[in-house]
Order: C-alpha cells, then structure tokens, then sequence
C-alpha cells in the first residue's frame, strides 16, 4: 500500500516540531571535528520506492556519514565475496557491546559478529576486492555514490582530524590482523575504512540511499541497479541486528525497521518495498545514537503504520479469540 506525499509531509513536519526543542545528548567528541557541528542542526527527509522526496527542516546540510557507511561496504563486499563468506567471516548477529569494543573480539573468538561494529567493518573493508588501498577506496566511494546518485565527497577536513586520532581503531585492525580476521595489510585498511566514514552526504542523500535498500537494490530517483535484490534481507537483517549498536534490540521492539546510525549525528531507517526515513541532529545518546533522530524516526514509523512486525491488514480468525491465561470468564 503506498503512502500519499502529502500524508508524508505533514508527518514529517509534526516530527520536526515536536522534536527540535529536545537538547539532550551531546556531539561526539572523540573526533575532534565532529565536536564543533552545530548542534541545533536537525533535518528530515524520506524518499520512497517510486522516488517521492519529501524533506523537513535542515535536510540540505552536510553532515559525515560515519558509521553509516558500513551498510554500503558490506554492500560491496558482499558482491565481491557472497553473502556466505560474510557471514562465516564477519558474522550476523549482535555483539550487546560498545561499537569500538575489544572485549566483543576476545568473548566470540576474535569473530567480529558483525559488520556494524568498527571490527567488523574495518574486517569488511579489508574484504572489498582491490589490488592497492587507492582502489579500494575508489570502489567503495563509487558505491556510496551510486547509492545516493550523487557524487558525493570526501570531507578533507573530517578525514584528517579522524586519520590523526584514530588510534583505538588501528589497535583493533592489529587485533584482527593476529586473528586471521584481517584480509588486507591492517594500517592501509583502517586508513580506508576512516576515510569511508568521513564523505559528506545531506539527510535527503541518506534517504536516498536507504530507498535503494527499501527498492530491492535500484536506485528509486537514477534508476540504476547498485545492487543484487537477493543480498537485501541480509543487509537488512544486519541493521536489525546491530544497527543501532546496543539498543538494536530496543530500537526493533519500539520501532519496528532496520536502522542505522552513525556519530555524525545521521540515521537511517528503512520500510522495504516502501520508503526510507533518514535524520541528521549531531547530539547523541550514550551508545552513539542521534537523540533526535531516534525520536522523529520511531515517530514517523509508528505515524505511517510501518513497523514490519505489524501484520498490514487486520487478520481474520474463523473462531474467536481465546481468552489470555489468567483471565476470569
Ligand atoms: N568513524 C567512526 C569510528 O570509527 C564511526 C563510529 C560511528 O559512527 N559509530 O569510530
């Protein structure tokens, strides 16, 4: 069932203004750049199948897509080697731990459980087939690009103040490299996967990009095929598992769609065979998730009936309803 724009619209505005007043949660300031972003920043945008965009507050700004980008890497990678090597190599499942944490590496047998933590994307991004790191790197920004049909770009800025601090992530590219978890020369793989997390995109290019997910792997607004349909609910059952790092349980219990957040203060959600809703507000809760972008999301999901455990259409039983245990007849 489709969902008229206008409808969209007016959900998105009443999101932004039940939300914008809420200063809760702080930038991320391990990254030094990300630390000096306006926080009162705060847009909206959902772009559906048929390539509808609808847009709310400041969804022309830029932001970096951070750990986002993880979605989009294991997108290649998983054309590169195959839905099975990912999930024997990386994994599919939650971690219930930080999305920097060494401890998850040493409880599961240096197996990273999953490509939306930096170990596992960092071990993704080692799998990405290329024959130097400039390679690599193309391969994947050409990816990120296709999925928002827009050339976006490095943020010089971001990835020189992110390259000279990230040294907990180069000690966890070492960590992987000893386990037999790392498939390209560790240094020159945490220096791509850094660089992924620091291109720039607007709200309205992350909605794009996850209608792509929610399209099946075609780009609803360029019309290009970026990606197999077939490797979609795989991508998608990531995001549900560690999309939102550890609140993901909570976030499918309360909201009901893949999800994907990163420290730029992005997010994304994705209804397939309908719509994506993506928001940017840089303040973040304590696991690293965007206050406000949590909040207008599961707003906007639960407002246009999305949640995916929710039956459509109202389910017809021939007999009546037992009564629940417990209950006096
Ligand atoms: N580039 C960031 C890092 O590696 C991404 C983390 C995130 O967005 N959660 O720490």
């Amino acid at each position: 069932m489709t969902i008229c724009a206008s409808r969209i619209q007016r959900t998105l505005n009443a999101a932004h203004a039940d939300h914008a007043a809420n200063t809760t949660g702080a930038n991320a300031d391990y990254i030094p750049s990300l630390s000096t972003v306006d926080p009162n920043l705060f847009g909206i945008a959902v772009v559906t199948v048929a390539g509808e965009v609808i847009e709310a507050g400041d969804s022309r700004h830029e932001f970096a897509l951070e750990s986002i980008s993880k979605v989009f890497t294991l997108a290649l990678a998983m054309e590169d080697v195959g839905p099975q090597v990912i999930r024997a190599k990386v994994g599919a499942d939650p971690t219930g731990l930080p999305f920097g944490s060494v401890m998850a590496l040493e409880l599961h047998g240096d197996k990273p459980l999953t490509p939306l933590v930096n170990a596992g994307a960092l071990s993704t991004t080692s799998l990405v087939r290329a024959s130097t790191p400039s390679q690599r790197w193309q391969r994947i920004l050409k990816t990120q690009r296709a999925f928002a049909g827009r050339d976006i770009s490095l943020s010089k800025e971001v990835d020189a103040s992110e390259q000279s601090t990230n040294f907990h992530n180069r000690a966890i590219a070492w960590l992987l490299y000893s386990a037999g978890a790392m498939y390209a020369d560790p240094m020159e793989t945490c220096e791509v996967y850094t660089r992924q997390c620091s291109t720039m995109v607007t709200t309205t290019d992350l909605a794009v990009m996850g209608a792509t997910l929610a399209a099946g792997g075609t780009n609803p607004v360029t019309g290009h095929r970026v990606i197999r349909d077939t490797y979609i609910p795989r991508i998608l059952a990531e995001m549900t598992m560690e999309g939102l790092y550890d609140t993901s349980g909570d976030w499918a219990y309360t909201v009901g769609l893949p999800g994907k957040s990163g420290v730029g203060g992005g997010l994304l959600a994705v209804a397939p065979g309908r719509l994506a809703i993506a928001a940017f507000s840089p303040p973040l809760d304590p696991v690293g998730n965007s206050v406000r972008g949590c909040a207008a999301i599961a707003q906007i999901a639960h407002d246009l009936g999305l949640n995916l455990y929710q039956s459509p259409t109202p389910v017809r039983t021939s007999q009546a309803a037992p009564a629940p245990p417990g209950s006096s007849t």
